[in-house]
């Protein structure tokens, strides 16, 4: 047997039944998350990928390893195992908690690695933000005074420098979020603990990517990335034009004017925005032209 072989069946996890929420399952497909409960048909990782994802847990560990050598922080808590401090439900592992010696304060920081960080414009990403808020009001009802974290980004692929966000407490903005999520599994599960398929939440949309004056229908990211796509799920993969700035004008193709929302607030018309009522009067336009 090779090495890489035997590095592979190290890799190699026994699968359990989720019998819980993690915390990183927050911000993720409603759809996704609630099917780990169940026994759907997934894809299984590749070695490739099993490598990607042990380098990537190893990165965190290296970044906590630099950061225990300095003098301005000390780390208190790494891989902080913190199911105490959230709802019955849900389980957490926060990567790094650390004093700040100048600004007598400890937050506590979450790694992320991305496979590059050419773009930054979506960052922090709404379900980071999510997930340490959740380690921060947990870090709160442990005592631990905290009301600050930071979200570290580090570009996997050696190219971009990474980039750090403060991120402030919202524990209501978490607990109506694990309260969804929870929903969602009290459907699923019904009254019978059946689990019905029928009862799972919805497949997630398709977005909308503008590149230069075209908009296009895309697949979710998230379904690309998914292991039960398309055993389990099968969300519509295809890639659709739906409209284009023609002379500075949105031109919305004819079956696609339900749309017309969302591309609204994606480029605000001038011609609209700066007039009164300019979105209902955008929504009227688009619809005489049906
Ligand atoms: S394929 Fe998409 S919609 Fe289906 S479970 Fe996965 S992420 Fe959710």
């Amino acid at each position: 047997m090779s090495i890489l072989e035997e590095i592979y069946i190290q890799l190699d996890k026994p699968k359990k039944k989720k019998e819980h929420f993690y915390v990183t399952d927050l911000g993720s497909c409603p759809r996704k998350v609630i099917m780990n409960f169940g026994d759907y048909k997934r894809k299984e990782l590749t070695n490739a990928e099993k490598i990607m994802f042990f380098k990537a847990n190893s990165d965190h560990k290296s970044m906590t390893y630099l950061l225990n050598k300095s003098k301005k922080y000390s780390v208190m808590e790494t891989e902080l195992v913190i199911n105490d401090g959230l709802p019955k439900l849900w389980h957490g592992r926060l990567d790094v908690l650390i004093y700040d010696y100048k600004g007598s304060c400890m937050y506590p920081i979450d790694w992320k690695g991305t496979r590059s960080l050419r773009y930054q414009a979506d960052l922090p990403k709404s379900a980071h933000k999510l997930q340490l808020r959740s380690y921060i009001m947990a870090l709160r009802v442990l005592s631990y005074p905290v009301d600050i974290g930071k979200l570290t980004y580090v570009d996997r692929t050696g190219s971009y420098e990474g980039v750090e966000f403060e991120i402030e407490a919202d524990d209501d903005e978490v607990l109506e979020n694990m309260k969804f999520y929870e929903k969602c599994l009290t459907v699923y599960k019904g009254d019978s603990d059946n689990l019905l398929p029928q009862l799972l939440p919805p497949i997630i949309p398709r977005e909308i990517k503008r590149t230069k004056d075209e908009f296009h229908l895309v697949p979710n990211w998230q379904c690309g990335y998914c292991h039960y796509q398309p055993s389990s799920c099968k969300p519509n993969m295809s890639k659709n034009k739906i409209a284009s700035m023609v002379n500075g004008e949105l031109s919305i193709r004819k079956d696609y004017t339900n749309y017309a929302n969302k591309l609204y607030k994606m480029i605000e018309p001038k011609e609209y925005a700066d007039t009164p009522n300019g979105f209902s009067k955008f929504i009227n336009d688009v619809n005489k032209e049906k």
